[in-house]
């Protein structure tokens, strides 16, 4: 009985949804723990309570190359994102969205934090998250569940700039201000608090019965 129990539950999880990263201007040893932050994240958002099948993928080549991360606008470089994504995605189970990982000083995270004086370590738009704080997995967990639905545990005024850092939840979550070592324990899962942890939810059901 318990085993069909389980069958029951896991047939939820099959459904996978890819989701697509880029580096931009980033050395080896970052490459690999960027990679192997994502692998663990991936790992982890498939355990229980959130038991959700995201696959995280490094975005081809010649897809990245169509993509112009030079543009002198953080939102055009994020409308051009969804625009290719949309194309050479299509039906594909994929999150049409993508995590981009960039050195501190590159042309981009210059842009972001042009835009957002208050973004130490990333920015997320609509449909593209932008880390570089890359030798903290925090910070690549904090940008990269925003594409995955979660919102941030501080307040942000209309304009997009911080008011208060917070923490406006009373959790241990990823989603507060400059997560790091010091305020979240990641030993501890769900390191994300009730609302986020609907927010996920919802975002991927949405999400995967639409494609
Ligand atoms: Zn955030
Ligand atoms: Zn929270």
């Amino acid at each position: 009985m318990l085993e069909g129990k389980h069958q029951i539950k896991h047939s939820d999880v099959i459904m996978q949804l890819l989701v697509y990263y880029c580096c931009l201007d980033v050395s080896q040893n970052q490459q690999a723990f960027i990679d192997a932050s994502l692998k663990e994240l991936e790992h982890i958002l498939g355990k229980s309570p959130l038991s959700l099948n995201y696959s995280f993928r490094q975005l081809p080549t010649d897809l990245k190359n169509k993509i112009d991360f030079d543009a002198d606008d953080l939102f055009k470089i994020s409308d051009n994102v969804v625009r290719i994504l949309n194309q050479e995605l299509k039906g594909i189970r994929a999150l049409l969205k993508l995590l981009v990982c960039t050195e501190y000083e590159s042309g981009l995270a210059k842009l972001c934090r042009n835009y957002d004086k208050s973004a130490w370590w990333g920015v997320s738009t609509d449909w593209m998250a932008v880390v570089y704080k890359l030798d903290n997995k925090y910070a690549i967990w904090h940008e990269t569940l925003h594409l995955l639905g979660a919102h941030d545990c501080y307040r942000k005024g209309k304009d997009g700039q911080v008011i208060d850092r917070g923490p406006t939840c009373n959790a241990n979550c990823v989603m507060v201000y400059a997560p790091s070592e010091e305020t979240v324990n990641i030993k501890k899962w769900p390191f994300l608090c009730e609302k986020n942890l609907c927010k996920l939810r919802k975002k991927f059901d949405h999400t995967a019965k639409n494609k």
